[in-house]
């Protein structure tokens, strides 16, 4: 505690990522693609070094945000892009979120969005899971008293996903603030808001190139709404006097929404890896959330999470253990490759 910081930044309780180890692991604790990104990749990362590294970036991302419009059948306007979708969230709080009132959250969701509400100031009114471990989605909104609404869907750590008829349900009962979907996960098997977002100006839908697009490590985020909603983006960021993300990450990123064909793949070899990994756990004893993310969320009735986090990592293997009273027993297990998921099996089957 240090009497230079003022005090949001007292109360701050900062997100801890999971580990990034440098050793070689089976690394299921984060969520990221087993796979590559699209082969042209490859080909725009040496065209970047001759060709634009020593130019500034272009300041409005047209190029990028040109080729979001044209994936998700939406004009360019209606685009915006960050340094990650977390950038994209963080901003979203500062512009939309800051009506003196409580924003409605799950009381179990995206552990980061607490870390921005504390930071910007934001009063959070947390809404519990059914018993299902599923968002109860009818809460959200209910009361006219509160700055907005967000969750992600699928929902993060479980898995869950809500249908398009459950939150058009949910925009036509909010209307007069923002209604945030944070879709990190919804190329794995949900179904994306993107299509609302003509009917429903207050629906801000973000988006990453960290999961489904295999290039966690660029840091390239978007979100997609009404034009005035990008405009309350682009007035937080321009206050940054910034640019909104750098010639890298651009030109990254518009090769891998080229490559339609890679993509359809990727995610599709995901998705039966995560139905096969779902029912070895159940033979396994574990119950298993059902998932239409790139993770599963287990637990053992007959083994403590923490056990079976330690267990794992003695035998090579990290998976996402939180250290939370609600998520203690469980486990969170990123979908690998079926090697992977194969030495994940084994070493759990020598651990129980
Ligand atoms: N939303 C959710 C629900 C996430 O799990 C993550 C990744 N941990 C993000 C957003 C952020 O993704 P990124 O910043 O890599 O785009």
């Amino acid at each position: 505690m240090s009497q230079y910081w003022s005090p949001a930044v007292r109360e701050l309780t900062p997100y801890v990522p999971g580990e990034q180890p440098r050793e070689q692991l089976v690394k299921l604790n984060t969520n990221e693609n087993p796979y590559p990104p699209a082969p042209g990749v490859g080909e725009a990362l040496r065209d970047y070094a001759t060709d634009h590294l020593r130019l500034y970036p272009d300041p409005t991302s047209k190029a990028l945000r040109e080729a979001l419009a044209e994936t998700f059948k939406v004009a360019s306007g209606q685009v915006f892009v960050g340094n990650g979708s977390d950038e994209v969230l963080a901003l979203a709080f500062q512009a939309f979120f800051r009506h003196g009132a409580p924003l409605d959250v799950p009381a179990i969701t995206y552990s980061f969005y607490p870390v921005y509400a504390n930071l910007y100031g934001v009063e959070l009114r947390k809404h519990p899971l059914n018993e299902q471990w599923e968002i109860d989605i009818d809460a959200l909104g209910a009361d006219t008293n509160r700055s907005g609404v967000i969750f992600a869907n699928p929902n993060a750590p479980t898995g869950h996903a809500h249908s398009l008829a459950a939150i058009e349900a949910l925009l036509e009962r909010v209307t007069d603030r923002v209604v945030l979907v944070d879709e990190a996960y919804v190329d794995f098997g949900a179904e994306s808001a993107v299509s609302l977002i003509d009917r429903y100006p207050n629906l801000l839908v973000t988006g990453t190139f960290s999961k489904s697009r295999s290039l966690a490590g660029l840091r390239l985020g978007y979100a997609v709404g009404s034009e005035e909603l990008i405009d309350g983006l682009l007035r937080v960021k321009d206050s940054f006097n910034s640019y909104p993300v750098d010639s890298l990450a651009s030109l990254v990123g518009i090769a891998a929404l080229k490559d339609v064909e890679h993509f359809e793949a990727c995610r599709e070899r995901v998705i039966t890896t995560r139905e096969r990994t779902h029912q070895r756990l159940e033979a396994l004893g574990f119950e298993v959330l059902p998932s239409k993310a790139n993770f599963v969320l287990a637990q053992h009735p007959g083994y403590e999470g923490a056990q079976l986090f330690s267990g794992l990592r003695e035998r090579g293997i990290l998976v996402r253990h939180f250290n939370t009273s609600d998520l203690n027993n469980f486990l969170r297990i990123t979908i690998g490759t079926d090697d992977e998921m194969d030495s994940l099996i084994e070493a759990l089957e020598t651990l129980l």
